[in-house]
């Protein structure tokens, strides 16, 4: 099993390449856990219960439960999580020291470190089994299925080792629980490479599909992606009868603002312009880069009323913020409409509000069109 962990930390390190936090925490996971089971091993070759017994044996149980506390975090991180839990390494660290200072007594220190390890590990599987922040795939529950055995044997002989210890008397016994244990560990050890590399790889893939899909320079959906949600937001809201709006926004001048300030200057006003958008609406709002500085917004649930205080606030902060983050004010003209019916489509939604956008910018820019406000402003 040691020759196993090893043979897998060093082709971890050596062929995964640029990693990650998450596939960082997890190679470090499984290298520690190696050191820990080389030590434990090299401290079966010294004088049993001397001092150099007890560094080695207690640098061992540190490796093997740092090991684990660090795999906990790479799995949190893997879930999507933003904090990671602690419990883990606390755990450890009050093992590996509670170990050093119990060792002279065997029975409480074969408890005490299986019975912790124990712990740590249905911590590891309990929050593999809690609801994710992100989709992942079926490699959770391999993990859980290697640790739910990982964690039965490990409690096995902790209780053997502290209560029976007569039965048990050391890890080099052929003792059938330790054969159980070192048939099981070597499955587990194998199945928990299969999961680490499947997370990695969901991740990747995630990652991949986030690029795909966004505007690199303002993080927005781009085109295709808006379009691909916004067809299915549509056919929900024309199921439910529930009222809809596009808001079709284009920044005034914008090409003065890159001849003046320079093309970086325009890429922080359309990241600023982003961020308000964002910062004004609700989180339930589609933000789409349409393209170069056009941007369209699909608003769920929300009427006239709703989209008009929208832009509103959009304005008002934009106002504020245009002068203090980019030393220059930034405006834009927009169009407004409303989902029509059963028959309508985004596509014809676009059309609707580009041609209002048209006449927003014919009346001078600056300024938010839809039907209502159009004839009010032609009367
Ligand atoms: P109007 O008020 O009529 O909309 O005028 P405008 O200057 O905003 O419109 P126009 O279509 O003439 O110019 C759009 C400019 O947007 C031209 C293009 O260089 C700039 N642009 C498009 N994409 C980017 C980008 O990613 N970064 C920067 N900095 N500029 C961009
Ligand atoms: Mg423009
Ligand atoms: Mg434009």
């Amino acid at each position: 099993m040691t020759l196993n962990l090893l043979a897998i930390a060093a082709a971890l390190l050596a062929v995964m390449g640029k990693v990650n936090l998450a596939a960082r925490r997890a190679q470090i996971g499984i290298l520690l856990q190696t050191l820990g089971w080389v030590l434990l091993m090299v401290s079966g070759q010294v004088e049993s219960g001397s001092a150099i017994d007890r560094l080695l044996s207690t640098l061992a149980m540190g490796g093997i439960a740092g090991g684990l506390a660090y795999s906990a975090i790479a799995f949190d991180l893997w879930c999507g999580r933003a904090t990671v839990a602690r419990a883990p390494a606390i755990i450890a660290l009050i093992m590996t020291v509670g170990y050093c200072i119990g060792f002279d007594s065997y029975p409480f220190r074969v408890g005490w470190a299986n019975g912790l390890l124990t712990l740590q590990v249905a911590l590891v599987v309990v929050a593999l089994c809690r609801k994710t922040e992100v989709p992942v795939g079926a490699w959770r529950w391999l993990l859980v299925a290697s640790l739910l055995v990982q964690m039965v044997v490990t409690a096995s002989r902790g209780v053997l080792g502290a209560f029976y210890t007569e039965l048990f008397p050391n890890f080099f016994t052929p003792h059938p629980a330790n054969v159980t244990f070192a048939l099981a560990t070597n499955v587990t050890v194998v199945m928990s490479l299969v999961g680490i590399l499947l997370a990695h790889r969901d991740e990747a893939q995630r990652e991949l599909e986030r690029q795909a899909s966004t505007d690199g320079i303002t993080g927005a959906l781009n085109r295709r992606a808006w379009l691909e949600r916004a067809t299915l937001v549509v056919s929900d809201s024309q199921r439910l009868q529930q009222p809809l709006c596009v808001l079709l926004l284009d920044l005034d001048h914008f090409k003065e603002i890159n001849d003046t300030y320079g093309h970086e200057a325009g890429d922080r006003a359309l990241k600023l312009f982003v961020d308000g958008m964002n910062t004004v609406g609700g989180q339930r709002n589609l933000v789409c880069r349409y393209g170069g500085e056009e941007f369209s917004v699909l608003k769920r649930d929300a009427d006239l009323e709703a989209i008009r205080a929208y832009d509103q606030r959009l304005r008002v902060w934009l106002a504020e913020a245009g002068p203090r983050e980019l030393g220059m004010p930034l405006t834009y003209s927009a169009g407004i409409t409303l989902l029509q019916g059963q028959h309508d489509t985004v596509e014809s939604m676009l059309r609707r509000a580009d041609s209002l956008l048209y006449s927003a910018k014919m009346l001078g820019r600056n300024r938010t069109l839809d039907e209502q406000a159009l004839e009010l402003s032609l009367q």
